[in-house]
This record gives C-alpha cells, structure tokens and sequence, in this order.
C-alpha cells in the first residue's frame, strides 16, 4: 500500500524508533506512548485491522506474537512479576486510528481493567 503510514515505516520511508526487525514483522515505538512501554508490531505485508486477518495470514500472526514477546524480554517486562498487555483495535469505538495491522505492546506499570 503505498498511502499507508505503517507501510512506509516498514520501507523506511518514514522515520521510527525501530527497536525489532523479523522477516515478518517490524516493532518500533509508539509516537504517544500510553505506559513506559509501548511499542507497535506490524506485520511486514499489509493486512487492514485484526478483523481482514484469514487463515493464509497464519505465520504472519504468529510472527506478531513472538515478536511481541521477545520485545518484551528485550524491555525487561517479561519476567512473572512482571507482564504486560496485547491489544488489537478494530474501528471506530475501539479508537483504531492506523488502517494496518498493529500489536501493541504496553507495560512498565500496573495497568486498570476494564480499559476505557
Ligand atoms: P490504533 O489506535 O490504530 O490502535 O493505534 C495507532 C497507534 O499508532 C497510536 O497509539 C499512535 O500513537 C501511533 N502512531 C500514529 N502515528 C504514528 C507515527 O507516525 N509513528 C509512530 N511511531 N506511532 C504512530
Ligand atoms: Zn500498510
């Protein structure tokens, strides 16, 4: 997609605190972070929100997961004391505001349920 934001930052086109490169996935640092970790991992291929997610799109899904969890080893936030929190958005009510796929990755403090 060549108007997508999230594409570009995985082309490098535009710029982003890119902290984990996988084949399939890039993690980078949300711009307005909601907890002293944040991170977003994109797929590498564009998939529109967790809803456009098919049975072909499986490795790329998984890849999300494992990258979302070694970015958490990587920020120390993985231990059992520890943890933290995976979210996909999907439309308006949920706020989803970038139309590709992202895991965010949020945690360094104690967070509130249910989310507002
Ligand atoms: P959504 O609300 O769609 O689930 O999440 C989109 C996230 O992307 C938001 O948390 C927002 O702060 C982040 N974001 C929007 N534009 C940029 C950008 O240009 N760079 C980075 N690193 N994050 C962005
Ligand atoms: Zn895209």
């Amino acid at each position: 997609m060549t108007d997508c934001l999230f594409c570009k930052i995985v082309s490098g086109d535009v710029d982003a605190d890119v902290v984990m490169r996988t084949p399939g996935t890039v993690a980078f640092k949300d711009i307005n972070p909601a907890a002293p970790v944040h991170v977003l991992v994109v797929p590498r291929r564009h998939i529109e929100n967790a809803a456009f997610v098919e049975p072909e799109h499986a490795p790329e899904v998984a890849e999300l997961l494992t990258s979302a969890r070694a970015v958490a080893e990587m920020e120390g936030i993985a231990s059992e004391e520890r943890g933290y929190r995976l979210v996909f958005n999907v439309g308006p009510d949920a706020l989803n505001s970038v139309p590709h796929l992202h895991l965010h990755v949020i945690g360094g403090r104690k967070m509130t349920w249910p989310p507002g």
